[in-house]
């Protein structure tokens, strides 16, 4: 659904008819692994980039913004007391690790990525995010996160579906069976929080996957992340639970922690599941 091409010093990549162009100065790695093509960039003013089958899934320059909401909005719209134990599905750049092991009360971390060779890109180009992969608590699994949450049913209190688009080894993570999976893996209480695309470019996406979480949780909604490096500079996240409204963080953020955050505080949680009119008719199709 998406294509990225490098002209000259230029990367573009396209998605719905229009898109973004960054100046590339060096390619520091570009490899196929078994899953898709992977690339790291240095760039003239947004430091480092990963690109996975062309298409950009994060910069040094705004990184933060999406790992911060992929990270913190489920962990503190958890009702149910605190979380113990989170599930990283995908993240193999290790940034939502990096934001969840900022929790001390994280007992587990555990990551299930299908390709190993995007973690070992990441340790060796993009230490921002793959210092993630450093904290103790952090277990890897290397399988296809469909797979492995059948098999991990009531284990979980947050689960974050950190995927690729549709279209790559990411498809299976956009289907309903794979929803009723998340749901069956969660502890009671537990939230889920998934990549859920842009509501200008791929609103059938956005639709579909507000209907599946809408159906099997008792709370849901779709929050907005400002993005600028994406295609269209906003993506959004699902979020949804049995255990309280997903829109309200149910905890405070400790001081010493929001002095260290970029983006995520209680207001941007908040405002972040406020949607503009065209989106808000877009979530109540099919409910
Ligand atoms: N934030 C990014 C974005 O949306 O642009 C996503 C970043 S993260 C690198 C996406 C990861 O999902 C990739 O490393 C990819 O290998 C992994 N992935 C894709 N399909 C998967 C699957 N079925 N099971 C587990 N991991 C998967």
């Amino acid at each position: 659904m998406v294509g990225g091409k490098l002209t000259a010093n230029w990367f573009s990549e396209a998605a719905g008819g229009f898109g973004n162009t960054i100046e590339i100065t060096k390619e520091l790695y570009h490899q196929r692994s078994a899953y898709q093509d992977i690339a790291v960039y240095e760039t003239r003013r947004l430091g480092r980039m990963l690109t996975l089958d062309g298409v950009v899934q994060l910069t040094e320059f705004d990184e933060f913004a999406y790992h911060e909401m992929m990270a913190h909005v489920p962990f503190y719209a958890y009702a149910s007391g605190v979380p113990r134990r989170a599930l990283v599905i995908g993240g193999g750049d290790g940034g939502v690790l990096r934001e969840l092991s900022r929790h001390p009360e994280l007992e587990r971390l555990d990551i299930c990525e299908i390709d190993a060779e995007v973690i070992a890109a990441a340790r060796r180009f993009l230490p921002f995010t793959a210092c993630g992969f450093d904290d103790p608590r952090v277990k890897i699994h290397i399988a296809d996160g469909s797979c492995f949450v059948a098999e991990n049913r009531g284990c979980y209190d947050l689960i974050i579906v950190d995927s690729t688009d549709p279209g790559g080894p990411g498809e299976p993570l956009f289907g309903a069976e794979f929803y009723a999976g998340l749901k069956q893996a969660l502890r009671p209480g537990g939230v889920i929080a998934s990549q859920g695309e842009s509501a200008y470019l791929w609103p059938d996406i956005v639709r579909r996957l507000n209907r599946l979480t809408g159906e099997l949780f008792q709370y849901s909604g779709y929050a907005s992340i400002l993005v600028p490096t994406y295609p269209s500079g906003l993506i959004g996240t699902c979020v949804a639970s049995d255990g309280g409204d997903v829109a309200l963080p149910h905890r405070a953020v400790p001081s010493e922690l929001q002095k260290r955050l970029r983006y995520y505080n209680f207001e941007v949680h908040r405002s972040g599941f406020v949607q503009p009119q065209f989106v808000v008719d877009l979530l109540r199709e099919n409910l």
